[in-house]
């Protein structure tokens, strides 16, 4: 698999993938990571990639020529491209969504900056909005590597230990069940007792129940949702 970052700042994104699980699933070509800037498609000699909002209001847009130019040049490279858009008008990223792009061939995350992106650029090149949350950051970068990170290790082979996804919160709306290593007995709080009785069967009934209590104590709203599934076995 392959993601493409169109981003004014690569050195923000870069990093993060040069190190940990990640870098080692791209050095093992499990799935690679590129950048485009639209800057390199500016044609102006000052390299302009940015103009004054039409109608007035604060701030500057990402103009839609050359970002244009470089979103034209990945899709005729790569017809199997997708593009993704970071924007606060997103539908909120979810891990089923993670789990879905995990199956695309490229996907490419598209970044605004400043106050955002000239709105046709988005209604002629998205093929979905993604907002990671009701909050306003400096750019796109920061979601788009949560999204990637997310996407990613749902990629066969990127996790050492692949069934912790099956496990992992969010499935079927369950928050995980809580978690214990070494020692036993920690400032005073110990590890529940049947974890450490060897009965595997015991061990998996407990974790599922104590998955539901979790996230009806944290997370109701999910816990609603499993209610009205009718998924659970309130006894
Ligand atoms: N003026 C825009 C607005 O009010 O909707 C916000 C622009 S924000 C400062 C700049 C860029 O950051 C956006 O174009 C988007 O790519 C990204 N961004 C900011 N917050 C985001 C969020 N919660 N989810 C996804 N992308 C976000």
């Amino acid at each position: 698999m392959r993601f493409t970052f169109v981003t004014l700042f690569e050195n923000i994104v870069k990093p993060y993938f040069e190190d940990s699980i990640l870098s080692r699933a791209i050095k093992e070509n499990i799935f690679s990571i590129d950048f485009v800037n639209p800057r390199d498609y500016a044609t102006d000699k000052h390299k302009k990639v940015d103009d004054y909002q039409a109608g007035g209001g604060a701030g500057l847009l990402i103009k839609p020529e050359p970002l244009s130019r470089a979103l034209e040049q990945i899709k005729s490279d790569s017809p199997s491209a997708y593009f993704i858009f970071a924007t606060p008008a997103g539908k909120p990223f979810k891990q089923i969504d993670a789990k879905r792009l995990a199956k695309y061939e490229h996907v490419v995350f598209v970044n605004g900056r400043y106050e955002g992106i000239d709105e046709r650029i988005i209604e002629q090149y998205a093929d979905e909005l993604f907002s990671i949350g009701d909050y306003i950051l400096t750019g796109g970068e920061l979601p788009s590597m949560c999204m990637c990170d997310a996407i990613s290790r749902n990629i066969p082979k990127v996790l050492g230990n692949a069934e912790s996804l099956d496990i992992e919160s969010y499935e079927n709306n369950l928050l995980e069940a809580p978690a214990f290593t070494k020692p036993n007995s920690f400032k005073g709080s110990d590890i529940i007792k049947e974890y450490l009785k060897g009965n595997h069967g015991n061990i998996l009934t407990l974790k599922s129940r104590l998955s539901v209590c979790k996230t009806n104590y944290f997370r109701p709203d999910l816990y609603k949702k499993i209610k009205t599934k009718g998924k659970l076995n309130e006894k």
